[in-house]
């Protein structure tokens, strides 16, 4: 019984494994129904929840109204060597993200004609200039970083979509659905052919918090707090409250919750440069609001920006940090020549430039046309985060056309990137309790933490993963904006 048994395992692992990336997976229906219940039940009792948007405190109020996160019920299958060289890059983004901040004039030149027609990016530069005029400098910096990458299957390259610098989400769910699928494995896995030792260990919000705790280590206040720049409704909250737990909990860290208007309220920077939020100092702001237009309805929260930037708590991200990451910079680092500005090793730039996809501004005409001819191979991007913000198909079209004919200088709000075509396959998509098999493709997103002082570096790491599996068929991958799954790795 064993022995045929085993060759039946060999068979459905190899069908779980054919092709790269493919997570083709056929779980009979009597199994699939225990395994989502399980799911399920799991989710509810390790937190692996967000709250629940049909009611109405659940993004204010923690414990009301919380549903599990949507997630994929397997993990998704994935070549060692590719899990490998994602790993590998971000120690190297870490490190370029730091150079390229320090370069005041790039940034400025880099994002001038941006600013002209999009003024949210020009009030973040606005913000940047000021700095540069008073000659502040970040001593101690730390960049919370997630670098996404899509595997392009015409080509075999893990593509980056792009680096987040600012608000990197999951790093407490993702590690949660690790141990979901580990767990899940674990019980049903002789069944399903699958080892859970293949899913790896996913580190992000244990490493996380220890790059915070070591930045308020730097700062020397023991006295001081961690400050987390919050939106005034988050449903993601059981993310962040995640790290805040492992911060108190295993680094004796203390956090508060602030919105940008709280901030602006409460706050205030003494003469010597601290920041004083409510009568306690801040050793350490981390956002995760201020990304977006949205969170600056008004003035206040411009203010609370500028803030806490002119203080001497340590910015996660700095403002220059936050600007490095912008998908204009990316296009500006993704010309010749560029990246040798800011690194040295030979090895490293190839690393690095092996990742980029086509990208491009839109001033280069023969790249527009080319667009306007054949948009479908294109994705169009403003410099915004979050999802939901980029242009695909026949609006790429209707959208350049548009901006041509106005002869505006509208184009340089966008940049063009080669549109990547993940290989899809088959998955198990859990949604609001309802499983939905469908073809899928995933985002593999890797954790980066960098923390110096001065001349000194503290940390530079890969610190866990984000894996995201959304319908083939949407364009869009934010789980948080209702696109994608939380999902994890299986590697083959
Ligand atoms: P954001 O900062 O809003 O997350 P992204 O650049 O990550 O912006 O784009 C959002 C989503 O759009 C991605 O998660 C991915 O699903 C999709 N996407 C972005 N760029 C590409 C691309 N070049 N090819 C295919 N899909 C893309
Ligand atoms: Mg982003
Ligand atoms: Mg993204």
């Amino acid at each position: 019984v064993q022995c045929g048994r085993s060759d039946e395992l060999e068979e459905s692992r190899d069908k779980a494994t054919e092709g790269h990336g493919s997570g083709a997976r056929e779980v009979p229906p009597g199994l699939l129904e225990k395994l989502v219940y399980d799911a399920l039940v799991w989710c509810s009792l390790h937190g692996l929840v967000v709250g629940d948007k049909s009611v109405q405190r659940s993004g204010t109020d923690p414990g009301i109204g919380l549903v599990h996160a949507p997630f994929a019920l397997l993990p998704r299958p994935l070549t060692d060597g590719y899990w490998r060289q994602a790993c590998e890059l971000a120690p190297i983004f870490n490190e370029l993200v730091d150079r390229v901040s320090l370069d005041g004039k790039f940034l400025q030149d880099s994002l001038s004609r941006t600013k002209k027609v999009d003024a949210f990016t020009g009030r973040l530069l606005d913000i940047h200039s000021k700095m540069l005029e008073m000659n502040k400098r970040e001593d101690i910096r730390l960049g919370l970083h997630r670098s996404d990458y899509m595997l392009d299957a015409e080509t075999n390259l893990l593509f980056q979509i792009e680096l987040n610098t600012i608000s990197s989400s999951f790093p407490g769910l993702s590690c949660l659905v690790s141990e979901l699928h580990k767990n899940l494995i674990n019980h049903y896995g002789k069944d399903l052919g699958l080892d859970s030792r293949r899913v790896p260990g996913n580190t992000a919000v244990s490493r996380y918090a220890e790059a915070l705790a070591k930045a308020w280590n730097e700062y020397n206040n023991c006295s001081a707090l961690v400050m987390v720049v919050v939106q005034t409704e988050e449903r993601n909250m059981y993310d962040q409250h995640w790290l805040c737990v492992m911060l108190k909990e295993m680094h004796g860290v203390a956090s508060i919750r602030k919105t940008l208007a709280e901030i602006d309220a409460e706050g205030q920077v003494l003469p010597d440069g601290t920041l004083v939020i409510g009568g306690q100092t801040v050793a350490v702001v981390y956002f995760r609001a201020g990304y977006s237009p949205n969170d600056y309805p008004s003035e206040s929260e411009w203010r609370a920006r500028l803030l806490m930037e002119q203080s001497n708590a340590i910015k996660c991200p700095s403002i220059s940090y936050h600007l490095v990451g912008t998908k204009k910079i990316q296009q500006e680092l993704a010309k010749p020549n560029v990246l040798e500005r800011f690194l040295e090793n030979e090895n490293d730039i190839a690393k690095l430039r092996k990742c980029f996809a086509g990208l491009w501004s839109l001033d280069n005409i023969d790249v527009v046309k080319s667009a306007i001819e054949r948009p479908e191979f294109f994705v169009l991007k403003p410099q915004r985060e979050g999802g939901g913000n980029n242009i695909y198909g026949d609006k790429v079209r209707e959208t350049l056309i548009r901006l041509q004919q106005e002869g505006s200088e509208e184009l340089a709000a966008y940049i063009l990137m080669q549109r990547i075509f993940p290989t899809a396959s088959l998955s198990y998509l859990v949604r609001e309790g309802i499983c939905h098999q469908d073809h899928a493709i995933s985002e593999l997103g890797i954790y980066g933490a960098y923390l110096r002082n001065k001349d000194k570096v503290i940390m530079n790491d890969q610190c866990g993963y984000l894996m995201r599996t959304k319908v083939s068929t949407s364009n869009e991958g934010g789980v948080a904006a209702g696109f994608a799954v939380l999902d994890s790795i299986y590697l083959t």
